[in-house]
């Protein structure tokens, strides 16, 4: 058995916290390629994304959801993580794989209360994958 995080789920109740967002919307926006801005389906002709992730193992993977253009416009007037990030917008390649990933570590024990014992495996956010060699990196 394996424990996954998980989160009170009130859509549309509390303030936004940039950079950090909530881990049910997280899964959800991933998992069912919702925008992350408004959360509605962000369909394969309005899919964008910020290219923000990293390489692993020969993979670019992220934990960055989809977004429509519009959301993500707006979202580059108000988010102070995206501000300036411009030049990491573009429509999201197809390609990809969706993976769960496993957390621990100081940062879980900060931000939830929360301790995890060693070798115990946690789900946490998804993450979207896509072999690196196919991958155009923002500079
Ligand atoms: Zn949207």
């Amino acid at each position: 058995m394996r424990r996954a995080m998980w989160m009170p789920h009130t859509p549309g109740v509390g303030r936004p916290i940039f950079a950090k967002p909530h881990q049910v919307r997280q899964r959800r926006s991933i998992a069912e390629m919702r925008c992350t801005v408004c959360g509605e389906k962000a369909p394969e002709g309005d899919r964008w994304w910020f290219q923000l992730g990293e390489v692993r193992e020969g993979w670019f993977m992220t934990t960055e959801a989809p977004v429509h253009r519009r959301c993500a416009d707006f979202a580059l007037t108000v988010c102070p993580h995206l501000r300036g990030q411009e030049d990491r917008l573009e429509p999201m390649p197809g390609g990809f794989s969706i993976l769960s990933s496993l957390i621990g570590g100081p940062a879980v024990e900060r931000d939830f209360g929360f301790t995890i014992r060693p070798g115990e495996r946690v789900i946490g956010a998804l993450k979207i994958a896509w072999k690196e060699k196919f991958m155009r990196r923002a500079v």
